[in-house]
């Protein structure tokens, strides 16, 4: 049995997790769940899987629930709770589904005890890549991608040299608002920034797919996750979703990774890795699809991909400035405080702002994260 803990259990990713979970029952237990504030959804994947400790954000969340969980069942809070369910515990493989980089301590606690890491927190890799990477190395835990286009780039690169790799490329959808020229961004509501063609995600990466930013933490995250410089990581629109990302190798030759949009399959993977195992997911007919479609990346029409690429380049705290400010910016716009297009201007303005610094350590990491929050509050 493969004991498994998640970070985040309430949201898309990780209710997703659970599914997955469930449909091998032989194969793995749940041995910690943390969620934010759904105590409801919580408390129904508490008598479900059996998990023996849980965590939520607050204390008062906390007591709500305690006299409803079975007994054995260890309850923790705060972010000191989501450690707790990282690194207490007997998890072999931690799955990160929690929004934003209030998961990069629970993720470094994680890979501080051992466990694997199935990775989809994009946003701890942006917020301090080099610091997860040299842990990970050091304590030689398997970073294992989840995110679509990472787990794609990933299945590539099975059994093959890294001195090999020409570039790879990750596929956007273009999200909500695709067609859209720059004029038409201006009138969006939140309703329709909700709205993806191809997947049904929680809301801050929806609108992340909408400006484009997701693809920037995605790109950010390739650098980290395969060691690669950005001049060898590219983008391209491929509306269908089907191509999940490809790499070119240096003999011209091009592997890609192709299925239907379901993010079980990436998931699951993450799970059982190296081995493949059985899915409902529903099975891609080429025939069916009878086409796909491509085109170049507008870097004008998405300009926060075009400066999330340079503060990636930039490193240090620029791609920390650039997350908390986004993180800022999204949640402002889903509570209807700011249009669409305020988000890409907040997150420029926080960066004209933010000095940079090389090499930051996680407490200048946090502070960063802090400043730029604020600032981004502000505007
Ligand atoms: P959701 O918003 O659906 O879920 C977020 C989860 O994090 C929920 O369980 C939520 O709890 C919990 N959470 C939020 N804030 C806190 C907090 N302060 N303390 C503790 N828990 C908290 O997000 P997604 O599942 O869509 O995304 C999760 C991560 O996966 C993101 O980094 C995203 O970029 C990445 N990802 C998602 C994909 C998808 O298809 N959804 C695809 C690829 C990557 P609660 O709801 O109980 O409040
Ligand atoms: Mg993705």
């Amino acid at each position: 049995m493969k004991k498994i803990s998640i970070l985040g259990s309430t949201g898309s990713i990780g209710t997703q997790t659970l599914d997955v979970i469930a449909m091998h029952p032989d194969a793995f237990e749940v041995d910690g769940l943390s969620a934010g504030s759904n105590t409801a959804l919580l408390l129904e994947q508490v008598r479900r899987f059996k998990p023996r400790r849980v965590s939520v954000s607050t204390k008062e969340l906390a007591e709500e629930i305690r006299s409803s969980l079975p007994s054995g069942v260890e309850l923790f809070s705060g972010n000191e709770g989501m450690v707790e369910i990282a690194a207490g515990g007997e998890a072999d493989t931690v799955v990160t589904a929690v929004m934003g980089s209030v998961g990069l301590r629970s993720t470094l606690a994680a890979i501080e005890a051992g466990r694997h890491i199935g990775l989809a927190n994009k946003e701890t890799l942006v917020t301090a890549g080099h610091l997860v990477t040299e842990l990970a190395e050091r304590k030689g835990v398997q970073l294992l991608p989840v995110d679509s286009e990472h787990s794609a780039i990933f299945q590539c690169l099975n059994g093959e040299n890294r001195e090999d790799i020409a570039c790879i490329t990750l596929t956007a959808s273009g999200g909500s608002f695709r067609d859209y020229t720059r004029d038409q961004l201006k009138h969006v509501t939140v309703a329709d920034a909700l709205r993806h063609p191809n997947w049904s995600m929680g809301a801050k990466i929806t609108i992340d797919s909408a400006t484009m930013v997701n693809k920037g933490l995605e790109v950010i995250e390739a650098h980290w996750l395969f060691g690669l410089p950005y001049e060898q990581i590219q983008v391209l629109l491929h509306p269908e979703s089907i191509i999940h990302s490809y790499v070119e190798f240096r003999d011209s030759s091009i592997i890609a990774q192709l299925g239907n949009p379901d993010m079980r399959v990436p998931i699951q993977y993450a799970l059982t890795y190296p081995d493949r195992w059985a899915s409902p997911a529903k099975r891609l007919s080429l025939a069916e699809a009878q086409r796909l479609t491509f085109r170049e990346m507008d870097y004008e029409r998405f300009p926060a991909l075009k400066l999330a690429i340079e503060c990636g380049k930039a490193g240090g705290t620029a791609t920390t400035a650039f997350n908390a400010a986004n993180e800022i910016a999204v949640a402002r716009f889903l509570r209807d405080e700011i249009p669409f297009v305020r988000i890409e201007e907040i997150i420029e303005k926080v960066l004209q702002q933010h000095e940079p610094a090389a090499h930051p350590n996680l407490e200048q990491i946090e502070e960063c994260d802090r400043a730029a929050r604020e600032l981004a509050s502000k505007l």
